[in-house]
């Protein structure tokens, strides 16, 4: 039925959009902020490659549907369509950016304090004796799972730093060096001589079948240990702390890496301290079933847009079992001004919540985030 979108729909949609980019569960540091995590989905799958619109009005990403549109799953992406009509004039909305998913085990701890006028407020604890909060024997929690997106150039500089610094040391023995002995065609194990070995390569031996898939493979390494020989393998994501530590805002950001302990990740004495936060145990988010990283209903994203759907009118035919909430519904906004949501950069005050089953880490297999 047409109808006048109601003023709580647009605040759902704004809610439910800041829900869906993080504004919960999103890895977050502020700005002189560091922290020592663990990337737990990097062997499981991460990242998670996805892409996603940024709207400068409200502040939301949305998940971007074109994909899902051109596979008969969707009706339509109205962020491709609100972009593509409004290319020239206005900055709002861009064209989708292809971002990276990656699932961080946080274990700085935190309390809820209140504040006089606004209430709970978090606050981050020091995690030794200069903690007031603990002082005063008050409650606190774990950051936990987290989810991360980042952009084409941080997961560049994050896979640089894996490839270059973490991943000179041997993982088997103690600090060994590793050196690389030749290159081999990930397909036929011919061997290469890549100018780059992070750059995809070409193999002359098995063209024809590099050629049949959509990306060119990289170059696999053989390396070997000064220390342990053939068994050396490379220090990767997977298998050990990585201290990451941020330094300004926005386009003047700046992320800086460095190697933590290198230790395969016991979750046991966070699980035994925190047993509400990880009731399911710690586990990687599960991003392709998580309604997260899905993209709203076109509906829901006019909304938030505040434009009309393109794709409405006719209710759409209930195909499978998408149950979402309004997916039906035509819906034509009215003029009225919503509330910019706040900007999602500053505080990250939730709880963590508790994750979905899905295969825990974690031998030291080396997955480089990138296979
Ligand atoms: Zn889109
Ligand atoms: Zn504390
Ligand atoms: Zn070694
Ligand atoms: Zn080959």
């Amino acid at each position: 039925m047409a109808g006048s979108l109601q003023w709580d729909e647009v605040e759902k949609s704004v809610k439910e959009s800041k829900r869906r980019s993080g504004g919960a569960n999103r890895f977050y540091l502020s700005d002189g902020e560091s922290a020592e995590i663990r990337l737990i989905g990097v062997g499981h799958g991460e990242p998670h490659i996805y892409k996603r619109h940024y709207d400068a009005k409200t502040g939301a990403y949305l998940v971007c549907a074109e994909d899902k549109a051109k596979e008969g799953e969707h009706e339509g992406c109205v962020a491709c369509a609100v972009a593509k009509g409004l290319r020239g004039k206005t900055a709002r909305l861009k064209s989708p950016q292809r971002v990276y998913g990656l699932s961080v085990f946080d274990p700085r701890k935190y309390h809820y304090v209140e504040k006089k006028p606004k209430g709970e407020q978090y606050q981050t604890c020091t995690d030794d004796e200069s903690c007031r909060y603990c002082n005063r024997d008050m409650e606190r929690k774990i950051n936990g799972v987290r989810h991360w997106t980042l952009a084409d150039n941080l997961i560049m500089q994050l896979r640089m730093f894996e490839h270059d610094t973490l991943g000179k040391k041997c993982a088997k023995c103690d600090n060994g060096k590793i050196k690389v002995l030749r290159y081999q065609c990930p397909v036929c194990e011919e061997e290469l001589e890549p100018d780059d070995p992070t750059e995809d390569v070409r193999c002359i031996s098995c063209e024809k079948e590099l050629k049949k898939k959509p990306v060119l493979r990289r170059a696999k390494e053989i390396v070997s240990c000064r220390n342990c020989g053939p068994k050396g393998r490379r220090v990767t994501l997977a298998n050990a702390w990585i201290e990451v530590s941020r330094s300004g805002q926005r386009a003047q950001t700046t992320w800086n890496f460095n190697v933590g302990d290198v230790e395969p990740f016991n979750p046991d004495p966070f699980i035994k301290e925190f047993p509400d936060a990880f009731k399911g145990g710690v586990e990687p988010i599960d991003f392709a079933n998580h309604p997260d990283f899905e993209p709203l209903s076109a509906a829901q994203m006019a909304a938030l847009l505040d434009v009309d759907n393109p794709f409405g009118g006719k209710s759409r035919k209930k195909s499978d079992d998408d149950d979402d909430e309004d997916d039906d519904e035509d819906i034509k906004p009215r003029g009225k001004k919503k509330r910019a949501a706040d900007d999602d950069d500053d505080d990250d005050d939730d709880p963590p919540a508790k994750k979905k089953k899905k295969p825990a880490d974690d031998d030291d297999d080396d997955d480089n985030i990138f296979d």
